[in-house]
């Protein structure tokens, strides 16, 4: 179906952006999933289908979705993930979004299951196809959906095809062993963006008193704890990811008083260590964009300055502070400033990064790059 696109819609498309909002449309567009053909006023100038994501109502493709579109699009994603792993690891994201040409949907790799997740209501209708042309790449046992649209469901995870996984499957990265449960809401217990940091944290850890806050699973102590870290303490609010922690602790033999992970506040935490005189040699920090608990809120863009401020305090000398965020409104570059304001100038950046090689970057639209990393010595006295 034709659309007419207002100016700024047309000059979206000039810009190659992967979504639009209402504002750019001259009209109503059709119910989710329709297939549009954007026209600006004398022509077809681009395609996608209607789909309200959370901060968009419709999608920009190469061409009009069809089963062919679909094949070739996970095709050329899974053969560029093997170019650049070269052997694939146990799990790995195949789809990442607009990134991958399939703006709405990412897809992730856990051994012989796949994952889907759908950030808009319209992207669904295509999901016979999406799995015929999975099942054509490569054999899965199992296939499940997560939901992140914008209408709340009660469903967070439905298996879409094959049989279900076991409630825990244990994924072998090149560093550390970790407990997967793909029908845990809407996550996994594994952050694959994080993969490569892993691998940072594990050649980098030796001999280190590491503090990893929202920790999640611990994933990133596992890491610090196989590369020999004298200590890993654990810090996240939820009981649930800090016994998971321990369980993925345990998995990779790093048991015992050495490694802790405890429920917790962050800022509760830091506010106990600088009373206790406890200092850390490493520390992780990696929040949520937004968060909430019974002392208040958490969000990035008010609240980093001072999680990082008081986290530095709280360093040795030559202490060092990885930070990441996932915040979509700053941009690497906004991020390091805001670091290199809230920190004195003993405070010095030798490393930035962001997600591991599955993650590929759109290269017109900066959100795709959504984790980024800055990594900070503390230097002087
Ligand atoms: N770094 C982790 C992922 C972090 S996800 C990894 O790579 O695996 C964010 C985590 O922060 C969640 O587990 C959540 O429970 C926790 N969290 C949210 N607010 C918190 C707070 N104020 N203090 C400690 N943990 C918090």
């Amino acid at each position: 179906m034709t659309v007419l696109l207002s100016r700024s819609g047309i000059s979206k498309v000039q810009q190659h952006a992967p979504y639009l909002t209402k504002e750019d449309f001259l009209e109503a567009i059709p119910g989710p999933g329709s297939l549009l053909e954007y026209n600006d006023g004398t022509r077809t100038i681009a395609y996608g289908y209607s789909g309200k994501g959370h901060r968009y109502c419709a999608c920009i493709t190469d061409q009009l979705i069809n089963e062919h579109f679909l094949l070739k699009s996970i095709e050329r994603a899974f053969n560029y993930r093997l170019s650049q792993f070269g052997k694939l690891p146990e799990a790995y994201r195949l789809i990442h979004n607009e990134a991958d040409g399939l703006p709405g949907i990412t897809i992730e790799v856990f051994q012989k299951y796949a994952v889907l997740t759908y950030f808009n209501q319209g992207i669904i209708t295509y999901e016979a196809a999406i799995v015929k042309a999975l099942r054509t790449i490569t054999d899965f046992e199992g296939i499940y959906a997560k939901y992140r649209t914008p209408e709340p469901t009660q469903i967070h995870t439905q298996l879409i095809w094959g049989t279900a996984a076991p409630a825990e499957i244990f994924i072998q990265e090149s560093i550390g062993k970790y407990s997967v449960r793909l029908t845990d809401g809407l996550m996994t217990g594994l952050f694959l963006d994080q993969r490569a940091n892993r691998e940072w944290l594990y050649q980098h850890s030796s001999n280190k008193n590491v503090c990893n806050t929202f920790s999640y699973t611990g994933s990133l102590s596992v890491a610090c704890g196989l590369g020999n870290a004298t200590s890993t303490k654990s810090i996240d609010l939820a009981k649930t990811y800090t016994e998971w922690c321990q369980d993925n602790l345990a998995l990779n033999d790093l048991t015992g008083p050495r490694h802790e992970a405890i429920c917790s506040d962050t800022f509760a935490h830091f506010a106990y260590c600088a009373r206790k005189n406890i200092q850390y040699d490493l520390i992780i920090l990696d929040p949520p964009t937004f968060s909430k608990n019974k002392k208040g809120t958490f969000s990035v863009p008010e609240n980093y300055s001072r999680l990082a401020k008081e986290a530095y305090t709280l360093l040795t000398k030559k202490g060092i502070l990885m930070c990441c965020t996932n915040y979509s409104q700053w941009s690497q570059a906004q991020f390091k400033q805001v670091l290199q304001k809230a920190l004195p100038p003993s405070a010095k950046i030798f490393k930035e990064c962001g997600a591991d090689r599955d993650f590929p970057k759109h290269p017109h639209w900066s959100e795709s790059e959504h984790l980024k990393c800055v990594f900070i010595e503390k230097l002087g006295g």
